[in-house]
């Protein structure tokens, strides 16, 4: 069997592993558009802060590793056409020049999606760059040692809003992020969270601009100088836009059923309507636990699990995608946090109605001093207000407890409710916790406050 993957990021790699895992023996030509084999973004504050020094070092795969594992890998190499019906693609391989058809029995798309460009004047002036992939991330990287930037202005404060921001706030700049949302994170954390972590960020030299909507770039020989919003305007040596994605499927109009947005319809099994095509990553939606319904969450984890499936289903093993939390976690400054599942903040939305119980406590017992590792936590359960099941969590703490979350993950997935994890098995020891889990003091609160509601 010929397998085509296009697109070498988590989806694309982890539908190649998953292929040479089962059936090595499969023929697999994978395609990227790229000069780079498998850029992560998800690596790259730590490169824009020198934890990793090498950008080259922030991917999973190298073209000569794959290869000697038998997988043709080109590089450059952009699929510009799919035609179902011949069961064949078209090359463009822009560093030759030349153009070729390649034949597949099974093709993959893991195509991704690319920065959203705000449609307002001065979009295209010069230091006007994105969050995404190798090549702004060398740009970045210029500019955080660049003596001539001293303000910079971020456009999104979602985690790749919020990381840009603190890459350029550690450089010494004078950091502003603006948000259309009137709050920052306010998609990830309700607001007793954002509090907290919105004056951190104030504390170490980032500005908030929240609610706000950028009208126009304006620049000076054709270099951004200044954000202009309905507000207020900021100076700008340098703007970063983490504002939205857009799905990289113009090429696939007309091909395989888009909806709206441009995203690839895709059954359980990730199959598009076209047959032995199928699709992964952020080009597609994905099933939501807490609500059982599709939903567009653009996470490396869920592209990797659908990589792996893919590669079962193309392989002839039937498996269906399993819904997702949507958890992250993430490192502002001092605090480390994680959330899952639904939110106070983005239940409406989601057309969830829902109650919560917020815990704030120390994560070990209260003998413990500060000293000696113990720290304040913040954990919010949000669950169903009718028969208790759980909906998403929240936590946040500068001691790293984020991994409770994935409990909190687990349980949404199963369907679990409050009365499941009031009395649920959790380890303790002072070194780490306290005799009840945090999670079991939530989930009690939650218990006692529905027997005194129902
Ligand atoms: C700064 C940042 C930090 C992030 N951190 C995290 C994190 O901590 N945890 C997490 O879970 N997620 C994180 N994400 C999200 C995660 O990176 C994405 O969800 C993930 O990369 C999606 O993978 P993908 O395979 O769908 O596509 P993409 O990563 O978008 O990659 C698509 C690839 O396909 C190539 N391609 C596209 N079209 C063609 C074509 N026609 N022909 C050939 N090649 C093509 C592109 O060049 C690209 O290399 C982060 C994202 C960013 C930007």
């Amino acid at each position: 069997m010929k397998v085509i993957v296009v697109g070498s990021s988590h989806g694309g790699y982890e539908t190649v592993r998953g292929i040479l895992a089962a059936q090595p023996d499969t023929e697999i030509q994978w395609y990227e558009q790229g000069d780079f084999l498998s850029f992560l973004s998800c690596g790259m504050q730590l490169y824009l802060e020198g934890k990793v020094k090498d950008v080259n070092n922030v991917s999973y795969a190298t073209p000569t590793d794959m290869r000697a594992q038998g997988v043709h890998v080109y590089l450059n190499s952009e699929i510009s056409q799919v035609q179902p019906d011949q069961h064949q693609v078209h090359v463009i391989d822009h560093a030759t020049g030349q153009e070729r058809d390649e034949s597949y029995d099974k093709l993959v798309l893991s195509v991704g999606a690319v920065p959203a460009v705000l449609p307002v004047p001065g979009h295209d002036l010069k230091n006007i760059y994105a969050m995404r992939g190798r090549d702004w991330a060398i740009k970045l990287k210029a500019k955080t040692v660049d003596p001539t930037v001293k303000n910079v202005v971020v456009i999104g404060s979602g985690y790749i809003g919020i990381e840009a921001a603190e890459v350029f706030a550690k450089a010494g700049m004078h950091v502003t992020i603006i948000d259309l949302l009137p709050r920052l994170l306010s998609l990830y954390l309700d607001q007793e969270f954002t509090d907290v972590l919105t004056k951190t960020m104030v504390d170490h030299g980032i500005y908030p601009a929240v609610g706000q909507s950028i009208q126009s770039f304006e620049g000076q020989d054709g270099h951004v100088t200044k954000v202009v919003t309905d507000q207020a305007e900021y100076a700008a040596d340098l703007v970063v836009t983490a504002a939205g994605i857009r799905p990289a499927t113009g090429f696939l109009k007309g091909v395989v059923d888009l909806d709206a947005h441009g995203l690839i319809k895709i059954n359980e099994h990730l199959q598009t309507s076209q047959a032995d095509v199928y699709a992964v990553g952020d080009a597609t939606l994905v099933p939501f636990a807490p609500t059982g319904k599709l939903n567009r969450i653009a996470l490396a984890t869920n592209a990797r699990r659908q990589g792996r499936i893919a590669a079962k289903n193309l392989l002839g093993t039937p498996i269906a995608m399993p819904a997702v939390s949507g958890s992250s976690a993430l490192s502002v400054f001092d605090y480390h946090f994680a959330s899952t599942g639904v939110k106070e903040g983005t239940s409406a939305k989601l057309g969830v109605d829902c109650a919560s119980v917020l815990v704030t406590d120390t994560i070990r017992p209260k003998f413990v001093t500060t000293e000696n590792g113990n720290a304040k936590v913040w954990f919010k359960l949000t669950y169903d207000p009718t028969d208790g099941r759980v909906l998403g969590a929240q936590i946040m703490s500068t001691a790293d407890v984020t991994a409770n979350i994935n409990a909190i993950s687990l349980a949404v997935q199963l369907k679990a409710s409050v009365y499941d994890l009031a009395y649920a098995d959790f380890f303790f020891q002072p070194g780490f916790d306290r005799p009840w889990n945090i999670i079991n003091v939530a989930a009690q609160k939650a218990v006692q406050h529905l027997n005194t509601t129902n």
